[in-house]
């Protein structure tokens, strides 16, 4: 805790040099950031033992105990380590400091360090407004606009011709009131046309040079009709029948006449960059708005040289007033569905509008290829659901910190004028891909890492060293401090320390330092973590199978907890608790023959009977523990006990861990609202009534602030609580849930666990949870240079100040999102920076500092913050404030909050960034033009508009696991991922091209796959070929299918094979174990899959993707108005 500031022999006085690689830092004005005190980490000077590489986690490098467990996290399999050493093996070798200048251990390889071969932020800077190649060539750009439709229409075959799963016939007439007139005449010779439709809207790329101008259009706007080519099996009926149109036809070779092709989105990875829609319309026909509605369509094409320049942006057109639009949201009849009398073709053609598909489909084209470097200040990166490599030239990888926005307004008034968030969505102890190296760990000696003496922001790439190495001065804060002796080194004739490459800390983004004793509570060393497994053995969970289950995984999950390094055997040591109104403990000391149970049933002030024995280390008492849970499932067999306490049960766990003075994580497996007499004791308080009023937020409030008193003492002590629940009944999640949550740990929920069909997914979640990486007693803050700072937290954790983020446990699925806000002028030369440092005791008990580092870029055109902003990350953001906005405030306000919130986002791009034009246009900035398809799917969730189906505790579930959820996550739940299985080419490893989540797009004769997360649906259509039903479920007939299967028979065919190598690939990518569910077409299930296809209509009231564009257009033209 002490802050311990040596003086040092004050050095020769150097010249001042210059900053780290570019990245020059004009003094800052050398106010002192807000919190900067800090006497958590304390900092003094000793040796320099140089760095040594982190241990990978070892906890999951070992497979789980039985077969069938998702792949463990793709960073811990790492073969110790040397993989990550590469790195900077020719860096010292390269350099050639003398070994007396900073005696290290030196890890063998480098490439990426060649002083000679790394590319240096020097010669990046300058580009950095820049993220692609220019534009290419017209030649080039045709190839791969070509190209990517042909792509995309091999992906996806056309359905059955008169399949369409819709079902609504074509709408005669409804030819006037398309938009077809948009797409090029298809020609036969070009391949045939695609059947996505989706996919086939790269049709006329408009002449922007450097600009994608997707575009939106009222279908019946657009006068030029030219109706497809009645080949290539693409049955009418399959259309959407809102438009009823015909399908568009692919991009043709040749230019389109007037076309210039120049401004390939492509060109422009660094926007998500699709294919733009039908150029359209909008500047090309300002004719009547909508008198072309029902009349015929005017024969003309469209003019391609009509287009005007747009910045930056996309642009189409709602036309006119569009009396209809506005009581088209959110119920209108008709809208986005099926049969019956044909809708008034008055709607957007979904066609036209933004395609979450193709923007995906572009990024992973345009960026999956080349690495992913981060030398260079305020880059995009790929978008999440692209798969890319990272290099760490000194920024964080995306994979640790995603922003939504990479280039932040320099002033509050800018910022506040174009009400985007500014928010860095972090995950400190993110898992990396095998490829990737882990974190190294740097060890400053005695004296701990290097930090600043005013803001304590740690030595980072960004530090400036100046009078020839001896001083450096804060990025962060600007103060000048000593270069401690043991950490001197001489600067080479750039001003970059010549022993640059061979520290981590200096050319690393991210890196680890040993923390020493001073960063450790009470200044001692901490212990080994602890495990306590707390089961419950009340009558149902005996009954169903449960403890049993829990009993016989453990007995083999033990010997998989994480580890350290090459350790031997696992540091964390283990305890064993049984409940029901009481509790009871067990010795498993080694040295017993048999374990002993001990009942504490005076629940009331909680104590632990025993200390020797009760914590201990499971190869030491591995006859005892095994004996024990053998025993457990015998001893209550015959319980009669229906009911539980909860709170008791944190506290034992609480209890036990404090008399060993050691952190750690309780895993309890709970059934029933604990309604006991006891501390903590909950009624049912759920009350279905209560949505849609005032008090609809009561219900996700805990019933009482007990648990929260509990939460704080958790965290005080490192008691991290992971919850697993069975309920068969309402048991309050949003009560039991605060402990978990504020302690971050994670709950899992298994309603109606029945053994046969819950059994795999709930052993998988355990099995990944024990073994998975995890920091003890941690505690985040965000640093920033002067101007932003940190004001807003979401996620798992607690928070006793204004800044440090504490968290009994942190695992390497938590993310907390953080918001800044201006304090002070920002500026471009300078940038911004961010530095998240993680103090944390490892699963051996090592304590560590995790640093992040991120350098953005600033702006004073706010055209500059809509190109450089992100949709995903601004999601993740705005979902977890929503979420928690519904603690106190009506959904409603809520909701409409948002909904405001993102209109005035785009009526400032409107205003002040794109060029004049209709008001009936609607416009979006390239990057965001995802952002109303998002946001509506975020709207119409559950937790922010529930169905039928949806329960109180489902919803407080939800609401509390998107808070810790990283962009990846919010992306899938929200914009589920719809795959068509029967498209799927056996003979490859690659998933079939996703779909967009619209009903319009199933067709009866496929299968498809819908996952989103938590769960994936296997849909069949009524029409599916018997063969493929005979592959893939092993029975005749479509009826014979049974929607109670949990998992895929394994049989042995191509199609089964690959269906269940999908499915594995995606449980894979996931935290949590899906649940799979079959759903038969026109089955009963089939609403709750229905319910994921979110650009829908849904049940519970939520707009079509297409009515809300439509609504937020009209909200935005308010605005402008
Ligand atoms: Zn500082």
């Amino acid at each position: 805790m002490s802050v311990n500031q040596q003086a040092h022999p004050g050095p020769p006085y150097g010249q001042p040099q210059p900053g780290y690689q570019g990245f020059q830092q004009p003094a800052y004005g050398g106010q002192s950031l807000p919190g900067a005190p800090q006497s958590q980490y304390g900092a003094y000077n000793g040796p320099v033992p140089g760095y040594q590489q982190p241990v990978p986690p070892q906890g999951s490098l070992r497979a789980p105990p039985t077969s069938g467990a998702p792949p463990p996290a793709s960073g811990a399999s790492h073969p110790s380590g040397h993989v990550a050493y590469s790195q900077f093996e020719h860096g010292d070798v390269q350099n050639g400091i003398p070994a007396s200048a900073a005696p290290m251990q030196r890890p063998p390889a480098s490439q990426p360090f060649l002083p000679g071969s790394a590319p240096t932020p020097v010669s990046q800077i300058s580009t950095f407004q820049q993220y692609g190649p220019p534009p290419g060539s017209v030649q080039q750009l045709r190839n791969h606009m070509a190209g990517m439709t042909i792509g995309s229409t091999a992906a996806s075959a056309p359905p059955p011709a008169g399949l369409g799963y819709a079902s609504v016939p074509p709408v005669s007439g409804s030819v006037s009131a398309t938009g077809s007139g948009l797409y090029t005449p298809y020609s036969a010779s070009q391949g045939p046309p695609p059947p996505s439709v989706s996919q086939a809207l790269p049709v006329a790329q408009p002449p922007f040079p450097g600009q994608t101008i997707p575009t939106q259009r009222l279908p019946a706007q657009v006068p030029g009709f030219t109706p497809p080519p009645p080949s290539a099996g693409v049955g009418p009926s399959s259309y959407p029948p809102t438009t009823g149109a015909p399908r568009p036809p692919a991009m043709p070779g040749p230019p389109l006449p007037g076309q210039t092709l120049a401004g390939p989105p492509s060109s422009q990875p660094n926007h998500v960059s699709s294919p733009p829609p039908p150029s359209t319309m909008a500047g090309l026909h300002p004719g009547p708005p909508m008198s072309g509605l029902h009349g015929p369509p005017p024969p003309t094409h469209p003019p391609q040289p009509g287009y005007q320049m747009q910045q930056n942006g996309s642009f189409g057109q709602m036309r006119g007033p569009q009396p209809n639009y506005g009581g088209a949201y959110p119920g209108a009849p008709n809208y986005g569905s099926p049969p019956g009398p044909p809708p008034p073709p008055k709607r957007l053609d979904p066609d036209s509008i933004p395609s979450p598909i193709q923007v995906i489909e572009d990024d992973r084209n345009n960026r999956g290829s080349e690495p992913f470097v981060t030398g260079v200040r305020g880059q995009v990166p790929p978008l999440v659901t692209t798969n890319f490599l990272v290099k760490d030239q000194g920024n964080a990888s995306p994979r640790y910190i995603r922003c939504t926005s990479y280039n932040i307004p320099c002033t509050s008034d800018m910022a506040k004028q174009s009400q985007v968030p500014l928010a860095a969505v972090i995950k400190p102890l993110a898992t990396l891909p095998p490829e990737e190296t882990l974190p190294y760990l740097v060890d400053h000696g005695e004296s701990g890492p290097v930090r600043c003496n005013r803001c304590k922001a740690y030595m980072c790439p960004f530090m400036q060293f100046i009078e020839g190495g001896r001083r450096f001065q804060c990025c962060f804060c600007s103060c000048v401090t000593e270069v401690p002796p043991h950490y001197f080194q001489h600067l080479d004739h750039t001003g970059k320390r010549v022993d640059f490459y061979d520290r981590p800390e200096l050319s690393l983004g991210s890196y680890e330092f040993l923390a020493t004793v001073d960063y450790c509570k009470n200044n001692k060393f901490p212990s080994p973590p602890a495990f306590i497994f707390m089961i419950d053995v009340s009558y149902n969970a005996v009954k169903s199978g449960l403890v049993r289950l829990i009993c016989e995984e453990l007995k083999s999950l033990l010997d998989y907890l994480p580890r350290e390094g090459n350790m031997e055997e696992s540091a964390i040591r283990v305890g064993f608790v049984t409940y029901n109104k009481v509790l009871h403990f067990y010795n498993v000391k080694s040295s017993l023959a048999q374990p002993q149970m001990m009942v504490v049933s005076d629940v009331a002030d909680m104590f632990v009977p025993l200390l020797d024995g009760f914590l201990v280390n499971v190869n030491e008492s591995r006859t005892v523990i095994s004996s024990l849970l053998d025993q457990i499932p015998e001893m209550f067999a015959d319980t009669r006990e229906t009911e539980t306490v909860f709170a008791p049960v944190i506290q034992a766990g609480l209890e036990a861990l404090k008399a060993a003075e050691c952190a750690g994580k309780l895993f309890i497996f709970h059934t029933s609202l604990p309604i006991a007499e006891a501390p903590g004791k909950l009624k049912n308080r759920d009350d279905r009534k209560l949505i849609n009023t005032d008090k609809e937020k009561t219900l996700f409030q805990p019933q009482t602030s007990f648990y929260n008193n509990l939460a704080k003492d958790c965290v005080a002590q490192g008691c991290c609580v992971d919850l697993f629940l069975f309920p068969n009944q309402y048991l309050d999640v949003a009560t039991l849930g605060v402990v978990p949550y504020q302690t971050g740990g994670s709950i899992y929920k298994y309603a109606y666990f029945q053994l046969e069909t819950d059994q795999y997914r709930f052993l998988n979640d355990l099995r990944r949870d024990v073994q998975k990486e995890v920091g003890f007693d941690a505690v985040m803050r965000v640093r920033t240079s002067t101007g932003i700072r940190a004001t807003d937290f979401f996620g798992a954790f607690y928070m006793s100040n204004t800044t440090d983020v504490e968290m009994a446990g942190l695992d390497c699925d938590k993310t907390i999102t953080v918001e800044f806000k201006h304090d002070d002028k920002l500026s471009e030369d300078s940038g911004a920076l961010l530095q998240c440092a993680l103090l944390y005791t490892s699963c051996a008990g090592q304590r560590r500092l995790r640093i992040h580092n991120l350098s953005l870029n600033c702006c004073t055109q706010l055209a500059d913050l809509y190109r450089n902003c992100e949709t995903d990350t601004l999601i993740n953001y705005l979902a977890k404030y929503a979420y928690r906005g519904v603690l106190s405030s009506p959904v409603k306000t809520v909701r409409d909050a948002l909904i405001n919130q993102c209109a005035q986002i785009l009526a400032c791009y409107r205003k002040n960034c794109a060029s004049p034009s209709s008001a009936g246009q609607l416009i979006l900035p390239e990057c965001m033009k995802l952002l109303p398809v998002y946001l509506n799917c975020v709207l119409k969730s559950d937790v922010l508009q529930p169905g039928p189906e949806v329960t109180t505790d489902d919803r407080a579930y939800i609401r509390q696991l998107v808070t810790s959820m990283d962009v990846a996550e919010t992306n899938v739940f929200f914009y589920p991922r719809l795959l068509p299985l029967t498209k799927a080419d056996v003979d490859s490893d690659s998933l079939p091209a996703a779909i967009r989540n619209s009903e319009e797009r199933l067709s009866k004769g496929d299968i498809y796959l819908l996952e989103n997360g938590l769960n994936i649906f296997v849909w069949v259509g009524v029409n599916v070929q018997q063969s493929l039903i005979q592959n893939l479920f092993g029975v005749s007939s479509f009826s014979q299918i049974s929607n109670a299967l949990s998992t895929l028979p394994v049989l042995e065919n191509p199609f089964s094979k690959k269906v269940r190598s999908v499915v594995d690939m995606l449980q894979g990518q996931r935290s949590r174990y899906m649940k799979l569910i079959i759903v038969k077409q026109e089955d009963k299930l089939e609403m709750l899959f229905k319910h994921f296809l979110v650009e829908d209509k849904s049940l519970s009231g939520g707009a079509s993707y297409v009515d809300f564009l439509c609504h937020m257009h009209k909200e935005i033209r308010q605005l402008l108005s």
